[in-house]
């Protein structure tokens, strides 16, 4: 099997060759069909996240080196181990990446994305920069219809992130209003995948014109730049009073600040983008309101299942994709480092 990986952090990634696994037990040998590139690889590959302020989140330790980056992953099933019955050579299959290690509290209860001791896919354990990968098992695999592969591979991350954020507010926000803060990858997925899971008016706020326009074109019952006069009060007037339920898909001080303003009594904020910062806010709004803030990161299996269903249903409106050869990965991250990247690119052997 052909890997693009890691040698050295920050390095360019080496294209090495080494005999294709053979599956054991539960295992699963996929066939890459296409591997997306997420922004977090860049942040993997570089081997810290920056804070912010200068402070640099070391995460050289959670794997060893070569490493295979690559969380969306979905390919055709090559060979099975011994123990699997379910999946069979010739399966098209999406995998699940968050994998825990199955055996704690936390993975019992099904959030196995939220494992202390993960085994994730592309993060700790070689993923989808390849000809090939092994699946641990085949319940990490999912159907996913007629969708395209190209498209298929970004549910893996971006859809099951916007899924996992916006189902923590399934509930406050149908019926009711929605805001959506950050219209950029991640909120744009989460723009066509909440008009699919739950009927609610949907408010988007984006800082760039442009996005505000697409949103608006995918399904946005309305846009508002937050950085505009009076963007706040317009949110009210839009909402009849505040919105039920907030999705922050940018994470950073002024869009979680803002989100909190536009929140309605007995309301819900999900943070969910990962920019950082900090915001002010007065503790004894809390209870005044009865509001609440949360994170959300990626999914667990259940609602990996729950959105590959929907995606199969065909009310997921698609997302544009620019597929690149496999060869392409390491220009593919220096252009994520660059900003030169628009929307999601899928590497495709
Ligand atoms: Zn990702
Ligand atoms: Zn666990």
């Amino acid at each position: 099997m052909l890997s693009y990986q890691i040698t050295e952090y920050g390095k360019p990634l080496e294209a090495l060759e080494r005999a294709t696994p053979v599956p054991e037990g539960d295992e699963v040998l996929l066939k890459i069909t296409a591997s997306g590139v997420c922004h977090s690889d860049l942040h993997l590959w570089e081997g810290y996240f920056d804070l912010g302020g200068g402070r640099k989140a070391d995460i050289t330790r959670l794997r060893d080196l070569p490493f295979t980056l690559g969380h969306e992953i979905v390919g055709e099933v090559e060979a099975v181990g011994p123990n699997v019955a379910d999946v069979k050579p010739g399966d098209r299959r999406i995998a699940y990446p968050w994998i825990g290690c199955g055996d704690c509290a936390i993975c019992a209860r099904g959030d196995e994305h939220l494992c202390a001791k993960p085994a994730q896919l592309g993060v700790h354990v070689d993923g989808g920069y390849a000809s090939h990968v092994t699946v641990p098992h085949s319940r990490y695999l999912y159907d996913y219809g007629d969708v395209s592969t190209e498209l298929a591979c970004t549910y893996a991350c971006s859809g099951i992130t916007a899924f996992g954020a916006l189902n923590k507010v399934r509930e406050l926000a149908t019926g009711n209003q929605l805001l959506i803060v950050g219209a950029g990858g991640v909120g744009f997925a989460g723009l066509m995948i909440a008009q699919a899971m739950m009927d609610t008016e949907i408010v988007v706020a984006d800082i760039d014109e442009a996005k505000l326009e697409a949103a608006k074109a995918a399904g946005a019952a309305h846009v508002i730049n937050p950085t505009a006069d009076g963007a706040r009060k317009q949110v009210m007037a839009m909402t009849g009073g505040g919105a039920a339920a907030v999705v922050d898909f940018v994470g950073s001080g002024p869009s979680t600040q803002f989100g909190m303003s536009c929140l309605a009594a007995n309301g819900e904020m999900v943070v969910v983008g990962l920019f950082g910062g900090s915001f002010d806010m007065s503790v004894a709004m809390f209870p005044l309101k009865n509001i609440s803030l949360r994170g959300s990161i990626t999914g667990s299996p259940a609602e990996m299942a729950e959105l590959m269903a929907l995606v199969k249903s065909g009310k997921v409106k698609p997302l544009p994709v620019a597929a690149r050869g496999m060869g392409e990965a390491q220009q593919t991250l220096e252009d994520l480092q660059a900003g030169r990247i628009v929307g999601r690119v899928v590497l495709v052997p």
